[in-house]
C-alpha cells in the first residue's frame, strides 16, 4: 500500500490527526514530551483508496532533544514515504525547529502537504495564511480536533497518492523485495556490503523497479533482488534518546514496502528483548521471514550450546521461518540466503485450491472433532483461503472455535503444506 508519513513538532496535533483520519471516535491522546506510542503504522482509507498511515511522532523528545528528533523522524518520512503532511501549529506559527524540517523536506522528491493545524473556525484562517512564509507552498487549515478542512485535504493528498502500491508492481515480474532488518551492530551493513559486492547493478530499466533512491538492486543467485531502505542501514543516527523509537519507525516503515524480512542476529550476543520485538513487527506486518545467525565465524562450542537453548526457548513461536548460518566478515553460506528467501516468497504467495483446502479440513475433522463444550460441539462446514501474501483462511463453522482447536488447525496446514517462512492466518465466521 503507498505510505502516508505525517511528521511535526510535539504537541502540534499528530496524534488527533491520525485519530481523524483513521476516523476513530476515541479520545484523542495528548501529546505528553517522552510519551511513546506503541503502533506506528496503521491500515488507513480515503474515498474507498486504501494506504498505510505513518505516525512519526510516537516518541516526543523532551526540549533539548526536539531538533534531532523531528529531523530523524523527518528522514525516515522522506525515505518511506511516498507523500509527506508535514504539520504545524498554527497558533504558535513557525519555529526554528520547524524551519529546519522544512528544509529537509524541500530537498525530498516526494509530495509534501502542510497542515496547519488548530484552525478550529474561520477566523482563525489568516494565522495559516502566515505560513506561507515556510516556502512548502500553501498552507491548509485544518482542525484536527473539530475535523474541519481534514477531508478537503485528504482529497488533495490522494490525488498525488500513487495508485498502484509497491508490493502489487511486483505481479508484473520485478524484482522481489527484501528488507534487512535487525538491531544496530548485528551486521546489516556488512552481509549487504558482502552480498552486494562487485554485483552491485545499476538497474533503471528494469521492468516494475522502483526508481527509488533509497532502495537498492542487488543480483543473488543469478536474480535481481530489491532490498528495501538500504539508505536506512547505511546512515549512523546519534540521537541522545529516541534512538529505539527511531530504529522501530525505520524497521516498520522498511516493512511496508518489503515482501520479506530477513532479521539478522548476531550469535556472539544473548537473543534479546529488541530482537524478538523485530521479529514481533515482522510478524504483525505479515511480510515472509527468514532469520539469519551471522558472525559465525566467531562462535564457540559453548556459546553454540547456549545458542541453541535460546533458539528453543524465545524462537518457538517461529520455528517455521527458514535459519541461515552465515558470516557477512568471510562469506560463509551467504549462498545459502537465496534458497531461504525463495522458499519463503513462494509459501508466503502460496493459494489452496478451495476443494483441496475442504478435502484437508474434512480429514482433520474426522480424525480430531472439535471437543463439546457446554453440550454443544461446532463444527467447521466449509473454508477457503481469502487471500495470499500471507496465506488467509476463513474457517466457516456452526459456532464458536475454541482458540486451541484454531491452532490446531495452524499446526496441521504447517504438517500438511509447509508454508516455511511465511505466517499464516486463520479466521473463523459463526453460522448458524
Ligand atoms: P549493523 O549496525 O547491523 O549494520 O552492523 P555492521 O555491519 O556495521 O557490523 C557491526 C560490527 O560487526 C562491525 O564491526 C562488523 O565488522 C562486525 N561484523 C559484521 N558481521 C560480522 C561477521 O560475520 N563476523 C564478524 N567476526 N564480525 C562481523
Amino acid at each position: 500500500l503507498p505510505v502516508l508519513a505525517i511528521v511535526g513538532r510535539p504537541n502540534v496535533g499528530k496524534s488527533a490527526l491520525v485519530n481523524r483520519i483513521l476516523g476513530r471516535r476515541e479520545a484523542v491522546v495528548e501529546d505528553k514530551p517522552g510519551v511513546t506510542r506503541d503502533r506506528v503504522a496503521y491500515k488507513a482509507e480515503w474515498a474507498g483508496r486504501r494506504f498505510t498511515l505513518v505516525d512519526t511522532g510516537g516518541w516526543e523528545p523532551d526540549a533539548a532533544g526536539i531538533n534531532a528528533a523531528v529531523a530523524a523522524q523527518a528522514e525516515v518520512a522522506i525515505d518511506l514515504a511516498d507523500v509527506v503532511l508535514f504539520v504545524v501549529d498554527s497558533n504558535v506559527g513557525a519555529t526554528a525547529t520547524d524551519e529546519h524540517v522544512v528544509k529537509m523536506l524541500r530537498r525530498a522528491d516526494r509530495p509534501v502537504f502542510l497542515a496547519a493545524n488548530k484552525v478550529d473556525d474561520s477566523r482563525q484562517e489568516p494565522q495559516a495564511s502566515a505560513l506561507w512564509s515556510l516556502g512548502l507552498g500553501e498552507p491548509y487549515p485544518v482542525s484536527a480536533l473539530h475535523g474541519r478542512g481534514v477531508a478537503d485535504l485528504l482529497d488533495l493528498i490522494m490525488q498525488k497518492m500513487p495508485e498502484v502500491s509497491n508490493v502489487a508492481k511486483q505481479e508484473v515480474g520485478g524484482p522481489r523485495r527484501v528488507a534487512i532488518l535487525g538491531r544496530p551492530n548485528v551486521g546489516k551493513s556488512s552481509l549487504l556490503n558482502k552480498a552486494a559486492g562487485e554485483e552491485r547493478v545499476v538497474v533503471n530499466e528494469l521492468a516494475g523497479t522502483t526508481r527509488d533512491p533509497v532502495d537498492e538492486q542487488i543480483e543473488l543467485g543469478g536474480k535481481v533482488w530489491t532490498f528495501v531502505d538500504t539508505a536506512g542501514i547505511r546512515k549512523r543516527v546519534h540521537l541522545q534518546q529516541g534512538a529505539d523509537f527511531y530504529a522501530s519507525l525505520r524497521t516498520s516503515a522498511a516493512l511496508e514496502k518489503a515482501e520479506v524480512a530477513v532479521v539478522v542476529l548476531d550469535v556472539t550476543e544473548p537473543i534479546s528483548v529488541q530482537d524478538l520485538r523485530i521479529i514481533d513487527l515482522v510478524l504483525e506486518s505479515g511480510r515472509a521471514l527468514v532469520l539469519a545467525f551471522n558472525k559465525w565465524d566467531l562462535l564457540d562450542d559453548e556459546r553454540r550450546r547456549y545458542l541453541e537453548r535460546e533458539i528453543e526457548q524465545d524462537l518457538a513461536h517461529v520455528t517455521w521461518a527458514p535459519r541461515v548460518n552465515i558470516s557477512a566478515r568471510t562469506g560463509r553460506h551467504l549462498e545459502k540466503l537465496v534458497p531461504a528467501l525463495e522458499l519463503a516468497l513462494e509459501s508466503w504467495d502460496t493459494r489452496i485450491p478451495t476443494g483441496k483446502f475442504n478435502a484437508f479440513l474434512a480429514e482433520l475433522t474426522a480424525a480430531h472433532p472439535h471437543p463439546v463444550r457446554g453440550g454443544k460441539q461446532p463444527r467447521i462446514l466449509f473454508g477457503t483461503q481469502a487471500a495470499s501474501r500471507p496465506p488467509t483462511f476463513v474457517l466457516f463453522a456452526t459456532g464458536f472455535l475454541d482458540p486451541g482447536y484454531r491452532r490446531y488447525v495452524q499446526r496441521r496446514l504447517r504438517e500438511i503444506y509447509g508454508f516455511e517462512g511465511s505466517p499464516i492466518v486463520v479466521n473463523m465466521r459463526v453460522r448458524e
